[in-house]
């Protein structure tokens, strides 16, 4: 949506440990309804994830090289991210009824703490509804193959994290 010059930009904030198919289908329709996109990964030190902020963004730019998506990270309250940031819509994905819950109560939560702050929500398909990091990490480390839960750079990548199993 191009309006009179203005760009509609929102910001998809998340873990991304690692980046999914899932994740990847959000960015890609979040680009019909935004001119822009900054994909926003959350270092959170209190939270031990599986790889690094530096490689989560390096992996979502390989895997989304387009000029519309800007990766970026962000530490603290988000709403302190979004005001600096000087957009004020962000996106986020809903998978099944259970994501309904946490994501209405930080909606909430985050227009509590700027009244300017909106959240879109979009559903996911019905090929990757059941994907979630968390998943992907427990899958991968065990041996199972996620080839078709991950785009291939990160499929590389979980291979390169777990030598001892081939992935399938
Ligand atoms: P996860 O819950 O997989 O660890 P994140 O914290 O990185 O994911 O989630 C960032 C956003 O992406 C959240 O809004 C989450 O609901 C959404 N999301 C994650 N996986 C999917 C998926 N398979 N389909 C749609 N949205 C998803």
């Amino acid at each position: 949506m191009m309006l009179l010059g203005h760009v509609a930009t929102a910001i998809y904030p998340g873990s991304f440990d690692p980046l999914t198919n899932g994740h990847l289908s959000i960015i890609h329709r979040g680009l019909t309804m935004f001119d822009r996109l900054i994909v926003a990964v959350l270092n959170n030190p209190r939270k031990q994830s599986m790889f690094g902020v530096e490689e989560r963004k390096a992996l979502i730019r390989e895997a989304m090289p387009d000029p519309r998506v800007e990766v970026d990270s962000f530490q603290g309250l988000l709403v302190h991210y979004t005001r600096k940031k000087g957009v004020h819509t962000i996106l986020r994905g809903l998978r099944a009824v259970s994501d309904f819950e946490y994501e209405f109560q930080l909606a909430n939560m985050n227009r509590k703490l700027d009244p300017d702050f909106d959240t879109v929500f979009m559903m996911t398909g019905q090929d990757s509804f059941y994907i979630s990091s968390q998943l992907v990490r427990e899958v991968a480390s065990l041996g199972g193959d996620v080839s078709e839960l991950v785009p291939p750079n990160v499929f590389s990548a979980l291979r390169e994290k777990f030598p001892s199993n081939n992935g399938r």
